[in-house]
């Protein structure tokens, strides 16, 4: 029952931000009416609304202009992976920790930057202080200045996209220094492996791999 219960919080806050980052992307209103389909306007509903489920049902295709609203592979990494592994998340550790509302942080920010290979990861910086503030500097090394030196680098050179920067120092102070390596390394070789065998030309949104990495290692140390 509980399983169930955090499934379907997990599912509603994953849709609503999903809402939210599309609106946004598209440039639209983004309290104005209830969820609705951008090729014809039809409003959603309540049926239509319950997350994974019905966009199933429909084959993802608006029902009533019939129109695609989303691809297979998103559609599959944003509602139903990403709800699951925040549902798992919830179970095993505290639903309402700072690391969960980052990791809510990042969804939006993957969604925003798999539309439109940009986010806005501005917001990531008031976090950022935050956790500089509460950081434990005793377990801070020379060894990990230099490894969040040598990422900016890779970010600076532009062979990765400067919003990244922002979530990139946000991983590095929520993490230890061998998780955030773990999650650097995890996320750019699921882009890269992602990249060989899907994508082979269309230049890639590294946050979506980003958040998945940032959500398995989290899981791993709870
Ligand atoms: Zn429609």
């Amino acid at each position: 029952m509980t399983i169930l219960l955090f499934l379907f919080i997990a599912s509603t806050i994953c849709s609503f931000l999903l809402a939210l980052a599309d609106r946004l992307t598209e440039k639209r209103p983004l309290w104005t009416k209830r969820s609705y389909c951008f090729a014809c306007g039809h409003q959603l509903s309540p049926f239509e609304l319950i997350p994974f489920f019905s966009a199933l049902a429909s084959r993802l295709r608006c029902r009533h202009c019939q129109q695609p609203f989303e691809k297979p592979l998103p559609f599959f990494f944003f509602e139903f992976l990403c709800p699951l592994l925040f549902t798992l998340l919830f179970l095993r550790s505290d639903p309402f920790s700072l690391n969960t509302f980052l990791g809510f942080l990042l969804f939006f920010l993957a969604r925003e930057d798999a539309r439109q290979y940009g986010a806005h990861t501005d917001l990531c910086w008031p976090f950022v202080g935050y956790q500089v503030l509460t950081y434990n500097w005793s377990a801070f090394s020379i060894a990990n200045g230099l490894l969040l030196i040598l990422v900016s680098f890779f970010i600076l050179r532009k062979q990765m996209g400067g919003g990244d920067l922002a979530v990139l120092i946000l991983a590095f102070f929520s993490f230890s220094a061998k998780d955030f390596l773990l999650v650097f390394f995890l996320a750019a070789s699921l882009a890269f492996c992602f990249g060989l065998v899907i994508s082979k030309r269309a230049p890639l949104p590294f946050l979506p791999f980003l958040l998945l990495a940032w959500l398995l290692i989290q899981l791993l140390h709870t």
